[in-house]
């Protein structure tokens, strides 16, 4: 169709499309409120009776979406009523999913989909951390503490202010424990554990957080990969982005991190 200029015609009311009214029209069976045509999601919102009829016929799952008959004679013709097909779900090894003979006909969730179970390792990862990535934020930020192994600044976040007490207890755990990417900031039992935060979820070769430069606590013009000086903007990502973070000649292959893109 690519360049190809197209016609519109009038829909022609026999064959077919007829049947295709006929059969469109039949939603409002199924709840009077659905306006033909209409079937978005704020379209629908008030469409109880629809709703019900989703609860006691379809199944709908990230990835499918699954119809059958119900029970009520009333509602549908009786016959088989097939089980749901299965979600895919993780055997005891953790390692390999179990076979479909084995779950199908149990009830199963989606607690094992590939993709939620990375929203399940960042849980796992704030449990860790102590608090929700969300308040990991420039604001948040009230000093830095350098890995020992990349000797990149981290982020020390907390909700509150610190006071010089609870500074004088951080900095005197600090000289007792190396902190590296990816680990906690206060050991066990610490005084300051549930107070201060690090991102737990990075790595040293992870480029310095974006709340770093936008929190005023740190130098601005440092490069996000290797912490040299005098790191530039560059300018061409800035007229996409509205933050792009600083990066030094040598780093530009390792990629230049960005926010906001512009539109
Ligand atoms: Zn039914
Ligand atoms: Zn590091
Ligand atoms: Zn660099």
């Amino acid at each position: 169709m690519q360049n190809e200029p197209y016609n519109s015609c009038v829909p022609q009311y026999f064959g077919p499309y007829r049947e295709l009214l006929f059969y469109e029209a039949e939603v409002t069976l199924i709840d009077p409120a659905i306006a033909i045509g209409k079937y978005q999601q704020q379209n629908l919102i008030h469409a109880a009776e629809y709703k019900q009829f989703l609860a006691a016929h379809c199944l709908e799952r990230h990835y499918s979406f699954q119809i059958r008959r119900c029970d009520n004679v009333d509602c549908c013709q009786p016959g088989t009523k097939w089980s749901w097909l299965p979600d895919p779900v993780i055997d005891n090894t953790g390692n390999h999913y179990q076979p479909f003979e084995t779950v199908f006909g149990t009830e199963t969730s989606e607690k094992d989909r590939p993709s939620s179970q990375n929203q399940t390792l960042a849980a796992v990862a704030q449990e860790q951390q102590g608090c929700k990535n969300s308040l990991l934020t420039a604001q948040n930020v009230r000093m830095t503490v350098k890995c020992k192994e990349c000797e990149k600044p981290r982020c020390v976040y907390s909700k509150l202010k610190l006071n010089p007490r609870d500074i004088r207890s951080l900095r005197h755990t600090l000289e007792r424990y190396d902190y590296t990417c990816g680990s906690v900031i206060t050991p066990d039992g610490d005084v300051m554990q549930g107070k201060v935060f690090v991102r737990l979820q990075m790595s040293c070769g992870t480029h310095i957080e974006f709340p770093f430069y936008s929190s005023n606590i740190g130098r601005p013009d440092i490069c996000c990969h290797c912490t040299s000086p005098n790191a530039g903007k560059d300018e061409n990502t800035m007229k996409t982005h509205r933050v792009v973070l600083p990066v030094c000649q040598n780093c530009v292959p390792k990629g230049i991190p960005t926010r906001m893109p512009k539109k």
